[in-house]
């Protein structure tokens, strides 16, 4: 692992005055459809090219994990849960990793802004020691770049099979306030931090979010700080992936992609996903679930063939089902997520 002071480079490039989360490489994927911040109230200030290019040197790749989800890619499509349990319970992580991971090629653990959880490294260690693949999310938002580096020793050392390397959403209105927020890295230096960890670096994109345009670079930018898997936002449709997966390819992106499903099966676990920043879904077919005579069913035959239509988009390897699945909580959502799952893998 580099030190710390090694590993303060910008990647060749500077923060971007006026960023409220003090991008380097951004923007950030929660750029309004107009163009705003997501924080503060003006435009986002990544909208205008150029796009900021990574010109340090890439770090060399970690071979993926034996039996790990980038493994398993390579011999079929796979399957990234999203894992959703009741913050600081260890009894829920392995009652909700012992439905999903039998399942799943990886478990996806979330950081989010109004849900604090166990460390990521215990949370690691509890997925783990629960027969669970952990993929950890890591968000700069909550820790400085010292704790950062700190979590990827950590993650490293207890073998996770990857790291989500995110910027992180900013914190809603009302939530914890006096609380402050970090930002020392955003999602491209910190997955060049986790490279040289060890550790196997997969990055977010949100093809949706303006600058679209620019978006497919960015991908591109990613990989050559280090990431070796990206986990795209939802989309409208396979025709919309297609089109951006193409056109990252076209900027010199090499990586695999999984595609978000959104597994949802009733008002809120849809409305979250539809109110989620550069997520766009397909609001019909939201609509047609929520109507059905048995939305739980709708929603999971509505992920099951979103799924089936993403996995055919030329470098997709796999899907990262994603959502709160159910209002019902952890172990009904859970549920939801598995039976999605079991039936995907039933078509590989
Ligand atoms: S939208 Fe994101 S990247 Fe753009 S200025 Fe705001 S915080 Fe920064």
């Amino acid at each position: 692992m580099r030190t710390a002071e090694q590993s303060t480079s910008a990647g060749g490039a500077e923060e971007r005055p006026g960023c409220p989360k003090r991008m380097v490489f951004g923007p950030c994927g929660g750029v309004r459809d107009d163009g705003g911040c997501e924080v503060a109230p003006h435009p986002c200030v990544f909208l205008g090219s150029p796009l900021p290019r990574w010109t340090d040197p890439t770090p060399p790749a970690p071979p993926p994990v034996a039996g790990g989800l980038l493994d398993r890619a390579g011999t079929g499509p796979v399957v990234l849960t999203d894992l959703t349990v009741h913050p600081f319970d260890p009894a829920s992580v392995r009652a909700v990793v012992a439905a999903l991971a039998p399942v799943s090629d990886g478990l996806l653990v979330g950081e989010h802004q109004n849900r604090p959880d166990l460390p990521p490294t215990l949370m690691a260690q509890e997925v783990l020691a629960a027969g669970g693949r952990p993929w950890t999310t890591l968000a700069c938002r909550d820790r400085n770049r010292v704790v950062l580096e700190q979590e990827l020793a950590g993650l490293a050392a207890v073998g996770v099979d990857g790291v989500l390397c995110v910027t992180g959403d900013g914190r809603g209105p009302g939530v914890r306030a006096g609380v402050s927020s970090a930002f020392d890295l955003d999602g491209t230096r910190l997955a060049a931090l986790a490279a040289a960890a060890g550790l196997t670096a997969a990055v977010p994109e949100s093809p949706d979010a303006p600058p679209v345009p620019l978006r497919p670079q960015r991908v591109a930018e990613k990989e050559r700080a280090g990431a070796r898997l990206c986990v795209l936002n939802h989309v409208a449709g396979p025709a919309r992936l297609a089109a951006f997966t193409a056109a990252a390819r076209a900027a010199g992106a090499t990586l695999p992609f999984l595609a978000s499903v959104a597994v949802y099966t009733d008002e809120r676990s849809a409305r979250v996903l539809q109110a989620f920043p550069g997520l766009h879904l397909d609001d019909a077919a939201v609509e047609r679930v929520l109507a059905a005579p048995d939305p739980v069913a709708a929603g999971i035959a509505a992920a099951v063939r979103e799924a089936r239509a993403l996995l055919a988009v030329p470098g997709v390897v796999g899907v990262n089902l994603s959502g709160l699945a159910s209002d019902g909580g952890p172990a009904a959502a859970a549920a939801v997520k598995a039976e999605v799952a079991t039936m995907i893998r039933e078509d590989a």
